[in-house]
């Protein structure tokens, strides 16, 4: 096993995705946070705006957990999966005297983090001797070890972990998911693990094909502007919790004005904008100055583009 180290970690050397902002530092609160936002988004959206940006903002736990969770959904906008915003700021308030747990066992029970996120803070952060298991590493470790259960792979992981160089060999693991052994095409000539890879002559069957299931929806919703103000309210619903949003109308044909495709996690939306003279009681006002701080999603800013303010 020692050689595949060795040549592991030499391509990760040459070839690892080293300039990643989260990889440049040891900060705890700094890689919990690129973590959670990596979760379900790519690595270049998170690194282009959100990361910098919540890093200047709120750059210390106490700085986080000090803002409130309107401020921290209005900063979130448009990175999607709010409940992991609404998490986060619940999980780093519960630690804010006392800084993050720096064990598997306590990281898990802070709202919203699981065996993955746990693992990687753990190895990143603190350079534990934990096997990290993310979509690349699952599919790389699948393929090499031409193994489909998920128990056996979290198995072969901890026996395949490099003692001595813990995190950079998980960090080299999901280099070569994203890199070489991606899912489609792997390049397994260039791959420094092509010598002992079991799966090399049929990469493709150790593929997860996951099958999303999209739910079409039809929503309806309603514009009504007052003194040039936009009347959202807060929601309650589990899709856009704490977020400020239109209120749902009857759609009357009248007074359609647009309609727009929206997709937001598993949802494929299609969205009718109608004017109406009735907001419900619980409802803020927003100019449109006030509207570009205020916590709404992506939706609802596609949905603002249509109105003449
Ligand atoms: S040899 Fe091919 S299938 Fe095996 S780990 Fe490398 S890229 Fe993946």
């Amino acid at each position: 096993m020692k050689n595949v180290h060795v040549s592991l970690l030499d391509w990760f050397k040459q070839y690892g995705r080293h300039g990643l902002a989260w990889r440049k530092t040891d900060d705890i609160y700094a890689i919990f946070l690129s973590e959670v936002m990596l979760q379900q988004t790519q690595a270049s959206r998170v690194a282009e705006y959100y990361y910098p940006h919540f890093l200047q903002k709120y750059p210390t736990l106490k700085h986080f957990a000090r803002a409130s969770l309107d401020e921290i959904l209005s900063d979130w906008s448009g990175l999607g999966y709010y409940s992991r915003a609404r998490n986060l700021h619940k999980a780093l308030n519960l630690c804010k005297k006392t800084g993050l747990p720096q064990t598997m066992e306590a990281l898990q029970k802070l709202p919203g983090v699981g065996r993955y996120t746990a693992s990687a803070v753990c190895s990143f952060a603190l350079n534990q001797k934990v096997a990290v298991i993310d979509t690349n590493i699952k599919r790389v470790l699948k393929r090499y070890f031409a193994q489909m259960n998920d128990k056996e792979i979290l198995k072969e992981a901890e026996i395949f972990l490099n003692q001595d160089t813990p995190k950079e060999h998980n960090l080299a693991l999901m280099d070569l998911g994203s890199l070489l052994c991606t899912s489609k095409n792997p390049r397994c000539p260039k791959c420094p693990l092509m010598l002992t890879c079991k799966g090399i002559n049929e990469p493709e069957i150790y593929t997860s094909k996951q099958k999303i299931q999209y739910e079409k929806l039809d929503i309806f919703l309603g514009i009504c502007l007052v003194n040039k103000k936009l009347a959202l309210v807060k929601s309650s619903e589990k899709l856009y919790k704490g977020l400020f949003v239109l209120p749902e109308v009857e759609p009357l044909e009248e007074n359609f004005i647009a309609s727009f495709k929206h997709s937001y996690t598993k949802y494929r939306l299609s969205v009718f904008l109608y004017t109406t003279d009735y907001a419900p009681q619980n409802a803020s006002y927003f100019t449109y100055e006030e509207l570009l701080q205020a916590p709404i999603s992506s939706m609802i800013k596609k949905a603002v583009s249509f109105l003449d303010f």
